[in-house]
């Protein structure tokens, strides 16, 4: 139980830390709004992430769930299932977002349908099923939980490439940097890293379906991301390589989820 008069002052300090979260979010993001289209979408990335070290929830990789740090990606278990060629995502979204924001929402998930045998349904009576909110930040588990899992797109999240961003996180991907082989890629520079925030770079045990790695990948993290002084927290070791881009999905991983999900040829061909 919790006495009264101690509901109260954690409610306030709920609310203190909302207020402070929702202002510093506006000010970010309106900070973006007058940069070209390439480096509003870094600048609306790096928003995003400063906006999600507001937030009281623990996020192991800056938008996944701290209690959820099993590696789904190598485990087929937290993948959905596929009947008759199309793997079939249920999800349901909250009555908070606005219908220009349920369209931006509806159109991200569309690319899903249209390049790969994915699917976002509306839930009718499925007990798995991806719950849209709108919480404070962007953030999803990694994979197929079981039952009811919420995916968060707060204030300064709904845009189509950080939609897609969260979308593959719950079709079983973590960020393209924590690939198992990312060490040929890129370099981190842990002195440079916000402390306390080492573990959003660890490598991970991946299935990288023998695909390239991707700087490009709408799933890979901005140069500076989690910095503590500014500087590069990863260095693509290409040097004309650029990393952090949120306007979509690229054709590199378009190709991953279809061979995580052994899309037939002829459940592609449909689409077409
Ligand atoms: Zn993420």
């Amino acid at each position: 139980m919790v006495r009264p008069r101690r509901k109260l002052l954690n409610w306030t300090l709920c609310w203190t830390q909302e207020l402070q979260w929702v202002s510093a979010a506006r000010a970010l993001v309106k900070s973006c709004e007058s940069l070209s289209d390439l480096t509003w979408s870094v600048c609306a990335v790096m928003s995003i992430l400063a906006v999600n070290s507001l937030q009281q929830i623990s996020l192991t990789q800056g938008d996944v769930p701290l209690r959820l740090t099993r590696n789904a990606n190598v485990n087929s278990d937290y993948k959905w299932p596929m009947y008759l060629d199309v793997v079939q995502v249920p999800f349901t979204i909250s009555s908070d977002f606005t219908g220009a924001e349920i369209n931006v929402i509806k159109n991200a998930m569309q690319a899903f349908s249209l390049s790969t045998c994915v699917k976002f349904v509306p839930r009718t009576f499925q007990y798995n099923y991806v719950s849209i909110v709108k919480q404070s930040g962007c953030w999803s588990y990694v994979g197929r939980q079981g039952g009811e899992q919420k995916l968060s797109l707060g204030y300064g999240c709904v845009f189509y490439g950080i939609v897609q961003h969260e979308l593959i996180h719950a079709l079983n991907f973590w960020h393209e940097q924590n690939r198992s082989d990312r060490d040929d890629w890129v370099q981190i520079h842990p002195e440079n890293i916000i402390e306390g925030k080492e573990h959003n770079f660890k490598k991970r045990e991946t299935d990288n379906l023998g695909a390239e790695y991707d700087y490009f990948s709408v799933m890979h993290y901005g140069a500076t991301d989690f910095s503590a002084n500014g500087k590069d927290t990863i260095t693509p070791l290409v040097p004309s390589a650029s990393i952090g881009q949120r306007f979509g999905m690229t054709e590199t991983d378009i190709l991953k989820i279809n061979k995580l999900y052994a899309c037939s040829e002829s459940s592609l061909q449909l689409k077409t």
